[in-house]
């Protein structure tokens, strides 16, 4: 095809996965380790599915209206992530939408989750997000809270750990960002190696438009890209 009969989205998304490839590549991983996520807010439905047309596999969604509204018109092909701040009296309206809560903050969190999976019978992924910058205002575990708190999610029976998501410090300079990327790596790394049951705890959701390549250096396998998939946002959520 030629490159003028593509759309914005389909060109970057093109260029974006061509940049993975070639972190991945210099940092002797495998491309397919990585997945590219398409964040999606204030983007309208049918500018999402062009990235799905382009081959775009996962959707990463912030609130809990906007995916409502545009949950029926979103291309099937693409799974869900839920990666924004969850208040637990939101958890019912999308236990049945989402593939995965990449966003679980505290273990009240986590316990609504399963209750309502209990009810609706499915068990669900989700991720521990980290507050790796121990910043006062963020939301996340506290990075040394982790191996407490894997052990209590395993209480949960409609739940599965898969891993962990960071957002780090909005700012901070790549050098300081790659800094938290390492140690985000280094407790997935030890986390594991704690049990053997620990086996399907292999993700790691980090990195964004300005720090996607560092991430997949330091060992990213979801990276969660917005602005730089469907360009500048009008307002900031
Ligand atoms: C908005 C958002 C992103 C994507 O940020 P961009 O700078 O638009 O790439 C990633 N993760 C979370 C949790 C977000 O809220």
């Amino acid at each position: 095809m030629s490159e003028k009969l593509l759309t914005d989205v389909q060109r970057r998304w093109n260029e974006i996965s061509a940049n993975i490839a070639a972190a991945a590549a210099a940092s002797e991983r495998n491309m397919e380790e990585v997945t590219l996520m398409a964040v999606t807010k204030t983007v309208p439905p049918e500018k999402v599915n062009e990235a799905i047309a382009a081959g775009c596999r996962l959707l990463g969604e912030n609130r809990v209206q906007e995916l409502l509204e545009k949950y029926e018109q979103y291309d099937k092909r693409a799974k869900i992530h839920f990666i924004g701040k969850l208040q637990t009296n939101k958890v019912k309206y999308i236990a049945d939408k989402v593939d995965m809560i990449e966003s679980v903050d505290s273990i009240r969190l986590a316990q609504e989750i399963d209750k309502r999976c209990a009810l609706i019978g499915k068990t669900m992924d989700i991720l521990l997000e980290v507050n790796i910058a121990d910043e006062a205002n963020k939301s996340g575990f506290g990075y040394d809270d982790i191996p407490n708190a894997v052990e209590e999610i395993r209480r949960f029976e409609h739940l599965k750990l898969r891993g962990f998501m960071t957002i780090g410090r909005f700012g901070a300079e790549i050098e300081e960002t790659r800094g938290y990327f390492k140690k985000m790596h280094a407790l997935l790394v030890d986390i594991r190696s704690k049990k053997i049951d620990n086996k399907d705890i292999s993700i790691l959701s980090m990195g964004m438009s300005g720090d996607y390549m560092i991430a997949v250096q330091e060992g990213a396998t979801v990276v969660r890209v917005g602005r730089g998939l469907f360009g500048e946002r009008k307002s900031v959520l």
